[in-house]
């Protein structure tokens, strides 16, 4: 299956190694990543692949699990080169693979807002739509006009936010689709303090959440509670497996002390849960995706 690959422009990496380079240092390997050169890369590679190669798409991996076995067939990711930023006021028009940071920095250096409150979310724009990347207040589906898909079979589409119908840390992207590119609004900043807004975003993570080998939340807020309110409240704030630990800075914080495996996450993840369950008879919903062979 892997001989079959089509010939594409961009990169194949074999047997790529996640431990080394995702954001929680845990997870086996993929058959295959690939990194294209740009959209058609994609669209080519989606349309000639072997129909029975699995497709997996992952951006910065700031808010994924890859499970210790790894991934069976493809890993698309698109930050190595479908990153481009362009800006067309009142819009930007944004390729998956950018980091969201790239382009709050700079929209801010051409005194342009657009998403400047979420400054300090790692992720790509590709995960920050597929996740409704957001703080308290603001996500990006505030500021997203439309989004460019493909789907495995390399079809191409283009919906607007309203038909996506985004909901909270849920992109609603339809099954199987790869978000290529979005339309961001964007507009010239000359009445908005961009300085001021992302000093007070950087104060606030600094002193909320730790820094290091984390993934972000790793559940999502109840409607009546917030997640690390259940989990103080259920008595799990300083709990551990292995080497995956809760952060003694923010108890929905998961983080690797050292040598953590998957496996050691799934478990703190389940006992959490379970716990929470007991003790406040809420079931606490994962924010982080758990991807790979099980
Ligand atoms: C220190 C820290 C702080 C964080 N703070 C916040 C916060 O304040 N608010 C918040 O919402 N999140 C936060 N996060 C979580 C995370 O950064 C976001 O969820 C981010 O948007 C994930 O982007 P990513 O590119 O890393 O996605 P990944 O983790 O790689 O993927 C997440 C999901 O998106 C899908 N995906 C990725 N790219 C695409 C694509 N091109 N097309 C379709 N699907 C795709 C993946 O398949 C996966 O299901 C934080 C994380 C960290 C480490």
């Amino acid at each position: 299956m892997l001989r079959d690959l089509p010939k594409v422009r961009g990169e194949y990496i074999f047997n790529y190694d996640f431990r080394g380079s995702s954001f929680l240092h845990v997870g086996g390997r993929c058959d295959v990543m690939f990194f294209p050169t740009d959209r058609n890369d994609l669209i080519g590679f989606l349309r000639n692949r072997p129909s029975n190669l699995e497709v997996t798409v992952i951006g910065n991996t700031s808010n994924t699990i890859v499970l210790d076995r790894g991934i069976r067939g493809c890993v698309i990711n698109l930050s190595r080169h479908v990153d481009r930023i362009e800006f067309r006021l009142p819009v930007a028009i944004v390729e998956a693979g950018a980091l969201l940071p790239d382009f709050i920095s700079l929209s801010v250096m051409y005194s342009v807002s657009s998403c400047e409150r979420l400054y300090g979310i790692p992720g790509t724009i590709g995960g920050a739509i597929a996740m409704n990347a957001g703080i308290p207040g603001f996500e990006i589906s505030d500021v997203l006009v439309s989004a460019d898909l493909v789907d495995h079979d390399g079809h191409e589409t283009s919906v607007t936010a309203q038909e996506l119908n985004m909901r909270y840390r849920n992109g609603n992207i339809p099954g199987n689709s790869i978000v290529i590119s979005a339309t961001l609004k964007a507009h010239s900043a000359m009445e908005v303090d961009l300085g001021g807004i992302i000093k007070e975003a950087t104060i606030r993570r600094l002193r909320s959440q730790p820094a290091g080998a984390t993934c972000g939340s790793a559940f999502k807020n109840s409607p009546n509670m917030k997640a690390w309110e259940l989990i103080k409240a259920s008595g799990c704030d300083q709990l551990s497996v292995g080497d995956a630990i809760v952060s003694e800075k923010h108890c929905n914080f998961l983080m690797n002390a050292g040598n953590a495996k998957a496996s050691d996450f799934v478990g703190l993840i389940e006992t959490i849960k379970r716990r929470v369950f007991e003790a406040t008879g809420v079931l606490l919903e994962e924010e982080i995706k758990i991807i790979g062979e099980r």
